[in-house]
């Protein structure tokens, strides 16, 4: 079973993993879905009692060679859908207990998503969660603000090289710093309601790769260098895919002493806010289903927010 502690401040326990997504488009008023439903394995704080109210993107902005979602972020897996069955979607989910909207790899469709989040915005008061590879531009993330609550990126590189390598981006830890500043902008305060669910704030992801602790001390530094008080949820959850089962490095999963070291090395750069995983969580088992049939049948049994 996948857990997840809190690396300081305990909250609600159990709280397995989650994976990335992301897509492509034609037209304006396009979106491509996986997945709708709740989804309980975030961090505590996220997934609260209710579950994520998860609405998996797809396609990426990244192309990770190892990623755990291939099927979503490299090849387009999906449903096309338009903003009225989206809308119809988050207030389906919030009847059904969400504690919030998580939008998972919405990068590629951040400029769409604008008037899709303020219409809801006027039907709910469900935070918006920001699920992203953390590669977002700067410009993007300033015509967001007020529309999403809490950002959660992923930091998986302070190597160019190993981001370039792994994921074909360039330039990616400037990116990254520069993105996560710009979140840590728009929501320079941590806010939880009275059960520990954030309601605003900042979670930063971190991916523990295999034989990458300089890597890991470097992206710990960089979030520290931002905001000492950042959450960081420090990822154990690595595992191979068969797209690298005979990679040299990325073919096993990490070992108790690279989590260690990384866990040492959160403290050492002065973190003090975040999220742990059991190794033992590091199991495909919770990688999410991506059936479409079922998503076409939800969206056909809602109603539309407009006629
Ligand atoms: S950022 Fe990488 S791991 Fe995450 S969804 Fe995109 S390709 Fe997959």
């Amino acid at each position: 079973m996948r857990t997840q502690r809190a690396l300081v401040r305990p909250r609600l326990d159990n709280a397995p993993a989650r994976v990335h997504t992301l897509g492509v488009s034609d037209g304006k008023n396009v979106f491509r879905i996986a997945r709708a439903g709740l989804h309980r394995f975030e961090e505590p704080c996220i997934s609260g009692e209710g579950g994520s109210g998860t609405l998996f993107f797809s396609g990426c902005d990244m192309r990770c060679v190892f990623c755990q979602n291939y099927a979503l972020s490299h090849r387009g897996a999906g449903l096309n859908v338009d903003g009225d069955d989206l809308v119809a979607l988050m207030l389906h989910l919030e009847r059904e207990g969400a504690e919030n909207i998580n939008l998972v790899t919405p990068t590629p469709w951040a400029e769409r998503l604008i008037p899709i989040l303020e219409e809801f915005k006027t039907r709910s008061q469900l935070p918006i969660v920001w699920n992203s590879s953390g590669c977002d531009s700067v410009q993007t993330l300033v015509k967001l603000q007020g529309l999403v609550d809490v950002w959660l990126p992923d930091f998986k590189y302070s190597d160019d090289a190993l981001a370039v390598r792994y994921s074909a981006v360039k330039d990616c830890f400037s990116r990254s710093v520069a993105a996560v500043s710009e979140m840590r902008r728009q929501r320079p305060k941590d806010i939880f309601d009275d059960r520990g669910v954030m309601k605003e704030g900042v979670i930063v992801r971190h991916l523990v790769l295999p034989a990458a602790t300089e890597n890991t001390r470097g992206v710990l530094r960089a979030i520290a260098d931002i905001d000492p008080d950042l959450f960081v949820s420090l990822m154990g959850q690595y595992f191979p895919t068969p797209a690298v089962a005979d990679h040299p490095v990325l073919s096993r999963r990490i070992t108790e002493e690279e989590y260690d070291e990384a866990t040492d090395a959160f403290f050492a750069a002065g973190l003090h806010n975040g999220f742990s995983q059991e190794l033992s969580s590091a199991v495909e088992d919770y990688v999410p289903d991506f059936d479409t049939d079922a998503l076409a049948a939800l969206i056909a049994s809602l109603p539309r927010s407009r006629a």
